[in-house]
């Protein structure tokens, strides 16, 4: 992270925390007229009117959620609320506001926390959400950070885990698999270079799921999208911790069993190359992988003709009656039974 050497760095021991406060927050405009009023009191002021107010918030550690030595600092400030955001979107809302809160060591000069903020403020730009507000304070060792992002919607748009019905179709937006994959490649290249710390890797073939990794988007598109479409999803999630644990969520809060179809889930071709490399079947990727950031949602059958062939779309399969159970139709025409760490092979990994 802090390669260059030649560059003088700034301890942060030498601002002090307002200055620190201040120097990383001094470039975020308010731009969302819902603030009232972010940064510098005792707390921030929104004002929603008459739409619902929501409210979610992750905690990332270093060394558990990310590795420094491949994860650029900038990234990492845009990635921490992308995986916010995404779960204001899973309730088919709209994010409006972010705190953010750091807990640093020394390790991290003024110039390292420069460089995340750069990421906060891209995402910012990007997103159209406004940052309010946060906390800072030290570490002993690592880089902690939290996020809490806001958002807001009408009361009928809210899209809750347990709304879907018997019989609707489950839909997934993008594609699946390829942050893991991305994941896998960098993990291979850190293996690599701590053995021959000259080598020089050409991750070319790899961009799409690296990407995808390192800089993941969120789908603050689907809202509109499925407004304009004039389809209202039932139930909804986001797919952080991979496809078959999500459906299992979303399948037990709405008391439902689910049945998906293998050749129904959207992989990019760079993830079928990349699994074929690795040795990892393209579908336990998908359904065990995680960080996709993709959401999954249910919508009436009636809807089917308003979504069939959409581009960010894929229709993957049904709900059933509970009884039923939570299955996969393999493309072999074999029924598999889902489970929380999808049905076979790879661990899910522990990143929630
Ligand atoms: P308090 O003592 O009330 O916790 P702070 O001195 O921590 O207040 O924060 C002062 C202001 O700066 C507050 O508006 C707070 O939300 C904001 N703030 C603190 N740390 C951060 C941060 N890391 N990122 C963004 N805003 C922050
Ligand atoms: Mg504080």
């Amino acid at each position: 992270m802090l390669e260059d050497k030649n560059i003088p760095k700034t301890p942060i021991a030498t601002l002090g925390e307002f200055a620190l406060i201040e120097t990383l927050t001094k470039s975020f405009e308010i731009k969302d007229s819902s603030t009232q009023f972010g940064i510098g009191d005792d707390a921030a002021v929104i004002q929603h009117g008459k739409d619902e107010t929501l409210v979610s918030t992750d905690l990332l550690i270093e060394g558990v959620h990310f590795d420094l030595s491949y994860m650029p600092l900038k990234h990492l400030g845009y990635k921490a609320v992308m995986v916010n955001l995404s779960d204001i979107y899973a309730m088919n809302a709209v994010a409006t506001q972010i705190t953010v809160s750091i807990a640093v060591s020394n390790r991290f000069p003024l110039e390292a926390l420069e460089e995340f903020y750069l990421g906060i403020h891209l995402a910012c730009k990007n997103y159209k959400v406004d940052l309010v507000g946060g906390d800072t304070t030290s570490s002993t060792k690592g880089l902690m950070i939290s996020v809490t992002a806001i958002g807001k919607a009408s009361k009928d748009e809210i899209a809750f885990r347990n709304g879907a019905k018997e019989g609707n179709l489950v839909v997934v937006t993008g594609d699946l698999g390829a942050a893991y994959m991305g994941l896998q490649v960098l993990e291979r290249e850190k293996a690599v270079f701590q053995v021959n710390p000259q080598s020089q890797p050409d991750l070319s073939e790899y961009s799409y799921c690296i990407e995808r990794q390192l800089k993941p988007e969120s789908r603050v598109d689907i809202k509109a999208l499925l407004k304009d479409l004039e389809v209202k999803p039932t139930a909804m999630i986001d797919v952080s911790d991979g496809l078959s644990s999500e459906i299992l969520h979303l399948s037990k809060a709405s008391k439902l069993g689910c049945q998906i179809y293998e050749d129904k889930i959207p992989v990019d071709p760079e993830v079928l190359k990349s699994c074929e490399e690795f040795k990892i079947n393209s579908t336990t990727a998908a359904l065990n992988g995680g960080e996709d950031y993709e959401l999954l949602f249910t919508i009436e059958q009636s809807d089917f003709e308003k979504i069939k062939g959409h581009p960010h779309l894929s229709i993957i399969g049904h709900m059933t009656e509970v009884a039923s159970g939570y299955n996969m139709v393999t493309g072999l025409g074999q029924q598999i039974e889902l489970t929380a760490q999808g049905w076979n092979g790879i661990e899910n990994k522990e990143n929630d």
